[in-house]
């Protein structure tokens, strides 16, 4: 017998549907077959899970409640989806975010532009201007500072 056939054969061969014969042809196959009693035991304890399952019936009025809940969500999820309190929420969050977001990026924008550390000297030197500047030698400037021997100031 072919593994294909025998896992065929397996859901009735748990319920116990199968003809004797049948059973006994998977049996001999699953007693020569390695992979096959993997998975017949892999259905066994799905198996079990559910029949456990059924032995513990619902509690009265489960079924009904959740059935009943179940259409009126399936009502209401379209007549309210514009006013739903989890909706606007979700549009305010999502606002605060952005606007935190835009936040941080402009502010990273700001400070990126400033140098961050400016040393005194630096800052003095940003404000100097050229008016005690050495007189260029070939200039009238230059002349007059020669010719009166002021030293220049630097
Ligand atoms: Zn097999």
């Amino acid at each position: 017998m072919k593994c294909s056939v025998a896992t065929k054969m397996f859901s009735e061969y748990i319920d116990d549907e199968l003809a004797p014969e049948q059973k006994e042809i998977v049996d001999l196959h699953l007693r020569e077959c390695e992979t096959c009693r993997n998975e017949l035991a892999e259905l066994l304890a799905v198996h079990g899970i559910f029949t456990s399952a059924e032995r513990f019936p619902a509690p009265y009025g489960f079924s009904t409640r959740v059935i009943a809940s179940l259409t009126e969500r399936k009502r209401s999820v379209w007549s309210s989806f514009f006013v739903r309190p989890v909706f606007l929420r979700a549009i305010e969050v999502a606002f605060a975010l952005i606007i935190v977001i835009i936040g941080l990026i402009s502010g990273n924008l700001l400070t990126a532009r400033k140098p961050p550390f400016l040393t005194s000297a630096e800052v003095r030197l940003s404000f100097a201007l050229d008016v005690f500047e050495a007189a260029p030698s070939g200039s009238i400037g230059g002349i007059y500072v020669s010719m009166t021997g002021v030293e220049n100031e630097r």
